[in-house]
Formats: structure tokens, sequence, C-alpha cells
């Protein structure tokens, strides 16, 4: 009885989803002190959310389902984060999209599109800065992506749903914040 208490009541607090780098430096309980039943955490390789597709990435696809429909989460919160691995491992695909791993490249095409734009808009950028400014635009990619989820977007219309990208640089202990730009396309990838 106490256990079924206690989940309810956590159920009734939990307000974040959180979606976050595997990398170990990069815990968000750490980072933003989230107490045991404020945040739903989904961690992935470069912090990716796939675009919604019923046959690939079902895992995030039912971690949003969930933490949007039964927990009722009011805020989506993608986290980049300084020194990416996973983006530098985005960056490093060559032009003609050959791929030397089983997964891991595949999984990190998803940011595809912010490669893309950091390419073009800052091309006098060194490589570090590249990829750091890819590290905040995967993040807009993956918003734009949460998009595509047709709970998401239900959620956004009734105003019960708010998009939030930020990005966390544990060298210089930055966290900036910003919201969702309706701007931003999704990802079209197949
Ligand atoms: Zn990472």
């Amino acid at each position: 009885m106490f256990l079924e208490t206690l989940n309810f009541l956590l159920l009734l607090v939990m307000q974040f989803l959180i979606f976050a780098c595997s990398d170990s430096r990069v815990c968000p309980s750490h980072i933003l002190d989230f107490q045991p039943g404020e945040a739903f955490v989904v961690r992935n390789i470069a912090n990716m959310v796939p675009p919604y597709d019923l046959i690939k990435h079902s895992g995030a696809g039912a971690a949003i389902e969930y933490a949007l429909l039964h927990l009722k989460v009011e805020n989506i919160v993608v986290i980049g984060h300084s020194c990416c691995g996973g983006i530098k491992g985005l960056m490093s695909i060559p032009d003609d999209g050959t791929t030397a791993s089983d997964f891991i490249e595949q999984w990190v095409k998803i940011g595809l599109p912010a490669k893309s734009k950091v390419k073009t808009d800052c091309s006098d950028l060194e490589y570090s800065d590249l990829c750091t400014q890819c590290e905040k635009e995967a993040v807009n990619v993956s918003l734009g992506n949460l998009l595509t989820y047709p709970f998401v977007r239900e959620a956004l219309v009734n105003k019960k749903l708010s998009l939030k990208g930020a990005h966390y640089d544990f060298v210089k202990g930055t966290f900036d914040l910003w919201n969702l730009d309706f701007g931003i396309s999704p990802s079209l990838l197949s």
C-alpha cells in the first residue's frame, strides 16, 4: 500500500521529460538536481530525438508516448553538451555517407540536418567550434523531430506542454536554455 501511494504521489509531481546524452559526465539529475519523481529521463548517444517512426526507434517513441499520455509531463527538455563524442562522430561521417559501425553512425545520422546547417552557416569556424555549434543545432533538430509526434503536437496546441533546448558546457560550467524555434524543419530521414 505504501509503495502504491508513493508511486501515485510521484506521478503527481512528474514535470519533465529529459533527453540527455549517455555520456557519464552529463547526468541530468546531477546537473539539475532533480529529486526522485521529478524527471523521466531518456539517455542515448548525442541526446537525439528521432522523428516519429512506427518501425525504427520505438524505444524513443515509447518513452515520449508514456511521458505525455500517462505521466502527463508539462516540459520536454533536450540537453546537448560540450565535447560530445556522438556529435564528433556525426561531424566525421564522410560526405558520401559511408559508415564503419553497425549502429553508432546510423543513430547519430538523425542529426544530419544540423551538420548540414552548421557546415553551410559557419564554414569559417574552427573544427572544435563547428562541433559546438552542431551540438546546439542537433538539439534544435531534435526539438523539430518532437513535432512529428501527434501527441506532442496535441499537447502543444492545448498549451499543456513546453519544449525547450539546452546546452550544458561542463568545461565552462554554463547551462544555456532556449525555447523551441518553430522555424526548424524536422529531420526528413527515412
Ligand atoms: Zn554526448
